[in-house]
């Protein structure tokens, strides 16, 4: 019954953050922008534990109150010696993200982007002779055809391989994760934590993000090539003993992406944006505020390609070339420090957060970490370039 004939400018496959930005961008314009999405409705299941610093949603400035689960007040990050370090700070939130999800969504419906749920897209490809993608939906007959496709189907993405943009990542590359929501008596309202020990998560991290109410997610990430069981164990052993009483609401389990953005983000008219190009924070693994971003940059170097009905390759080629000349060298710096964090044991991780123990968080961020770090222990970025050490100091 939704499901129409027609040509559409800008086909987007994935219905999160990173294609709802992208799409509002695109139709914002008066390009006619469709996002295909497999799930039933947006935002649902939720596979995130929620966390964004506020400033990633100054780019909607009328977010409404309603998409808001908690306010932030205090960050405690505790190493394996569990002496924490502890920052009073206002400068996060924790989202309801299904509302979040279908906030943007809303936004991107209100600029006249079609939104078909239940398009699960199962195969794409280029129609050299009518110069259009035809898309093959799972039990539909017709394809949905377009001029430029957008992969923003999420860290599993089909499109980046279908089209030669990108390979499956390395167990390197990616940290498996799983979550509960628990409501629990001893959860602190409005304080975040961040908790470092291998015995729990190896080569990752746990964390306690509270929704209010005495609930939060809890879960962590691991390192695949030096976890022995599956997260899900390793976080049910830490509930188990932190824990004993929680009363589980919600479990989920997925992967991020803990390594430098894709190389190719746009070929031949096919884009990647979000977690799907890898875009994510190497070392926290958050990914909402760089979908949403990329996917402005994203939607907007689309709209400035198209003219007459037709895009022009070279224009949207900026998107990448915007994307890696603000990103890079932050890019390299994550993943050199993740890589460190990955691989250190126990009594390592204690000594690199003594190193930082003294920041504040104004200037908690990679930057100054990095600017402490390479003061205290040079030889942590032995294998960084001079150039890029510099363009990142500048
Ligand atoms: C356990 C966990 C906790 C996390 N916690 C945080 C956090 O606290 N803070 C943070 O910033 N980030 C967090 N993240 C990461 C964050 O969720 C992602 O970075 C973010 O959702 C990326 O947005 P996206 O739009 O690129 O992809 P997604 O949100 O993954 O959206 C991709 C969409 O594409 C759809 N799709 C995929 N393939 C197809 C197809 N073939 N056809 C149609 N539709 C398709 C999917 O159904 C999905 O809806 C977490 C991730 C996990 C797994």
């Amino acid at each position: 019954m939704f499901q129409n004939e027609q040509i559409y400018d800008v086909a987007i496959i994935g219905g999160g953050p990173a294609g709802m930005t992208t799409a509002f961008k695109c139709a914002e314009s008066g390009l006619k922008t469709v996002v295909l999405e497999r799930d039933r409705e947006i935002g649902v299941p939720v596979r995130c534990a929620e966390g964004v610093m506020n400033k990633a949603l100054e780019h909607y400035g009328d977010i409404p109150e309603s998409v808001i689960a908690s306010q932030i007040n205090k960050i405690i990050i505790l190493p394996p010696n569990k002496i924490p370090i502890i920052v009073n700070s206002s400068q996060g939130v924790i989202l309801n993200r299904e509302l979040f999800d279908k906030f943007l969504a809303k936004k991107a419906l209100d600029v006249g982007t079609k939104i078909l749920l239940k398009h699960d897209v199962f195969n794409a490809s280029y129609n050299s002779n009518e110069n259009l993608f035809y898309l093959q939906i799972r039990d539909q007959g017709l394809p949905i055809k377009s001029k430029l496709l957008v992969g923003a189907d999420g860290i599993d993405s089909q499109v980046g391989r279908w089209f030669g943009l990108s390979k499956q990542l390395d167990l390197d590359d990616i940290d498996s994760c799983a979550q509960y929501l628990l409501y629990d008596e001893n959860i602190q309202d409005g304080e975040c934590s961040f908790i470092f020990d291998n015995t729990y998560a190896p080569g990752g991290y746990i964390w306690i993000f509270p929704k209010g109410n005495k609930s939060a997610n809890i879960g962590l990430g691991v390192n695949p090539k030096k976890a022995e069981k599956s997260a899900k164990a390793y976080l049910d052993e830490y509930i188990s003993v932190n824990f004993p009483k929680a009363n589980a609401l919600r479990f989920t389990c997925g992967g991020v992406p803990v390594r430098q953005s894709n190389q190719v983000l746009v070929k031949n008219r096919v884009m990647l944006v979000g977690d799907s190009a890898y875009q994510s924070n190497a070392i926290s693994g958050g990914g909402i505020d760089t979908a949403i971003s990329a996917g402005l940059l994203c939607g907007s170097s689309i709209v400035k390609a198209y003219s007459k009905g037709q895009f022009n390759d070279k224009k949207l080629s900026i998107y990448e070339q915007k994307w890696h000349s603000k990103n890079h060298n932050k890019e390299k710096i994550e993943q050199i420090i993740k890589t460190k964090i990955t691989n250190a044991s126990n009594d390592k991780l204690d000594k690199y957060f003594d190193y930082i123990r003294d920041l504040s968080l104004e200037e908690l961020n990679v930057l100054n970490i990095f600017k402490t770090l390479i003061l205290k222990r040079p030889s942590l970025f032995a294998k960084l370039s001079t150039k890029v050490f510099f363009d990142f100091l500048k």
